[in-house]
């Protein structure tokens, strides 16, 4: 069964910082865990506005810089990469209905519990995170294993594209497969392809 509708059991942390500090951190019920270090490297990273993603092995990272803010989000290597990235752009949507973040960070300073709130907010868009109509899943066939995979997108990537089909690329334990999607999130053919970096 794929991870998606009880995604918050696969969930390590979800972090929401500045240049500087954490304003806000969830993380699973009794996790002690830290994640200084992944979040250092995480903000090493100057590049705004496009989500990175990070194999742990054990654990997936995925990170994004927008303004004046950086996104994280630790999981299961079970969990897709776009699923993790629809999360993270929902957070950084209603963190920024909920907070004047430029007005609040510019008082110097601010108490930290001020983002508390944010709390409850991140505990409902896990729960509800499958009823949010953020990602669809499509059926692709991988023709190395010869079996259908199920393949998320987030929508706001099909329906924010400049052209169709959109082209996304499925890392398939070892392979790639890459996969074009159209604009009504019908998949138009898989090619397999070769792999560097
Ligand atoms: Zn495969």
């Amino acid at each position: 069964m794929p991870v998606y509708k009880n995604i918050g059991e696969f969930l390590d942390f979800i972090n929401v910082s500045n240049e500087k500090f954490t304003l806000f951190e969830w993380k699973p019920e009794k996790s002690f865990r830290r994640f200084d270090l992944d979040l250092n490297i995480v903000k090493e990273n100057p590049i705004r506005d496009i989500f990175f993603h990070r194999d742990k092995g054990n654990m997936k990272l995925v990170y994004i810089r927008k303004h004046h803010l950086i996104y994280t989000v630790g999981a299961s290597p079970k969990v897709q990469y776009q699923l993790l990235e629809a999360l993270l752009e929902y957070v950084d949507l209603k963190f920024n209905e909920m907070y004047d973040v430029s007005v609040i960070l510019s008082y110097g300073n601010f108490s930290s519990g001020i983002f508390n709130g944010f709390k409850e907010v991140m505990e409902n868009i896990i729960k509800n995170f499958a009823d949010l109509d953020l990602v669809k899943r499509i059926h692709v066939e991988c023709r190395v294993c010869n079996i259908v995979l199920p393949l998320f997108v987030k929508k706001s990537f099909i329906e924010n594209a400049e052209s169709y089909p959109v082209p996304i690329v499925y890392s398939h334990q070892g392979h790639a497969i890459l996969c074009f999607i159209d604009k009504n999130f019908q998949h138009r053919g898989v090619e397999l392809v070769n792999i560097s970096g």
